[in-house]
C-alpha cells in the first residue's frame, strides 16, 4: 500500500494561523507587537531566499519584520555589537543570524551573543543546554517542526524505535533530544556508523539529515516506517533546468513506507511555521504572559 503524505505545507499553515490569532490577541488586549530581526550577512543566493521567504511570513502573521543584511566582508566586532543591539531593542523579541556565516566569523561566538530569550532558533548553548536536560528552552525550529508532524501524525511516540541519519547541531542532535524527549528508543547514524541500512531498517521513524541527495533508498526502510525527509537539495533534471529532493528517494520509500514527508512541501515549510511560533513564546515570556500551547 502507498505511504501517506504527511503535507506539512498544509500543516504549516494550521500552524500559522494559529500564530496570526495569538499576535491578534497580543496586539488587542496588550498593545504588543511580537517582532522578529533577520540578520544576513553576505549573498549567499539560498540563504537570501530563506529570509526573504522569513520575512514575508513574518509580516502575514501580523508580526514585525526587520532585516539588516550586511556585506560578506562585515568585521566581526560590527555583527556583534548589531546583536547587541537588537538584544536591547524591547521591540525585537526574536534575533535569527542566517547560517551558514562567510569563514572570518567565528558562528559560535555570534550565535552565543544573542540573548537566549531571544534566540528564536534555539542555538544558543544556554537553549541546548535546557533542551538536553529536558527543561523549557527555545526549541530548533527544523526538529521541532518533525516532531510537531510526528506527534500529529502518531499520537504517542513513546517506545517507538527513531533512527536520526546525521549529527549536526542544527538539526540531528536537537532532533534526537526532541525524541528521547517523546520516549522513543533512538539511534543517531553519522557518516561512520556502520552497516547504516541496518541501523536503518530497525526504525519505525526514519529522520534524515544528511545532505546528500536520495541517499536513503526504500530498500532501508521497516514496511510501514515513518519517514521524515530533512535534506534539502538541488539537482539536475534529464531535460534540463534543476529540482529540488531530499535525502531520502522519494519514490522508493513511499512504496515501503507507512508515512513519509515530501520535498518540498514536507519539513520546509514547518521549519518557519515554527519560526514564527517560536518568536511569539519569546513575546509572550518577555512580557510575563503566559506563552501558546
Ligand atoms: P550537516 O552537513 O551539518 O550534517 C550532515 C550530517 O549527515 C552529518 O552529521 C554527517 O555525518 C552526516 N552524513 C553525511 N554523509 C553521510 C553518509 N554518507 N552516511 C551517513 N551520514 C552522513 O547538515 P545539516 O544537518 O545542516 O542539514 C542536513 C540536511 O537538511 C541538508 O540537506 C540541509 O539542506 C537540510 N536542512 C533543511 C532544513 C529545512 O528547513 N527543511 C533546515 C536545515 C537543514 P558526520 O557528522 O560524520 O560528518
Amino acid at each position: 500500500m502507498a505511504a501517506t503524505v504527511i503535507d506539512g505545507k498544509a500543516f504549516a499553515a494550521r500552524v500559522r494561523g494559529q500564530v496570526a490569532t495569538h499576535v491578534a490577541a497580543l496586539k488587542n488586549d496588550h498593545g504588543i507587537t511580537p517582532g522578529l530581526a533577520v540578520v544576513l550577512v553576505g549573498e549567499d543566493p539560498a540563504s537570501q531566499v530563506y529570509v526573504r521567504s522569513k520575512g514575508k511570513m513574518t509580516l502575514e502573521v501580523g508580526m514585525k519584520s526587520v532585516e539588516h543584511k550586511l556585506d560578506v566582508d562585515t568585521a566581526e566586532a560590527d555583527l556583534l555589537a548589531l546583536i547587541q543591539k537588537l538584544n536591547n531593542d524591547p521591540e525585537i523579541h526574536g534575533i535569527l543570524v542566517q547560517l551558514p556565516l562567510p569563514d572570518h566569523l567565528d558562528e559560535d561566538l555570534v550565535i552565543n551573543s544573542i540573548d537566549p530569550a531571544k534566540d528564536v532558533d534555539g542555538f544558543h548553548i544556554s537553549n541546548v543546554g535546557l533542551l538536553g536536560t529536558g527543561q523549557d528552552s527555545m526549541v530548533p525550529c527544523t526538529p521541532l517542526g518533525c516532531l510537531m508532524m510526528l506527534r500529529d501524525h502518531h499520537g504517542s511516540l513513546s517506545g517507538m524505535d527513531a533512527v536520526v541519519i546525521g549529527r549536526s547541531n542544527i538539526v540531528g542532535k536537537p532532533m534526537a533530544q526532541l525524541l528521547l524527549g517523546d520516549s522513543c528508543t533512538v539511534t543517531i547514524a553519522h557518516s561512520r556508523t556502520k552497516d547504516l541500512p541496518d541501523v536503518v531498517r530497525r526504525a519505525d521513524i526514519v529522520v534524515a539529515a544528511v545532505g546528500r541527495a536520495q541517499m536513503v533508498p526504500g530498500g532501508w526502510i521497516k514496511p510501514g516506517a515513518t519517514v521524515i525527509d530533512v535534506g534539502i537539495n538541488r539537482i539536475d533534471r534529464p531535460e534540463g533546468g534543476t529540482r529540488l529532493v531530499g535525502d531520502v528517494d522519494y519514490d522508493s520509500c513511499a512504496k515501503v513506507a507507512g508515512a513519509i514527508t515530501p520535498v518540498p512541501g514536507g519539513v520546509g515549510p514547518m521549519t518557519i511555521a515554527c519560526l514564527l511560533a517560536n518568536t511569539v513564546t519569546a513575546c509572550c515570556r518577555a512580557n510575563g504572559l503566559p506563552a501558546p500551547e
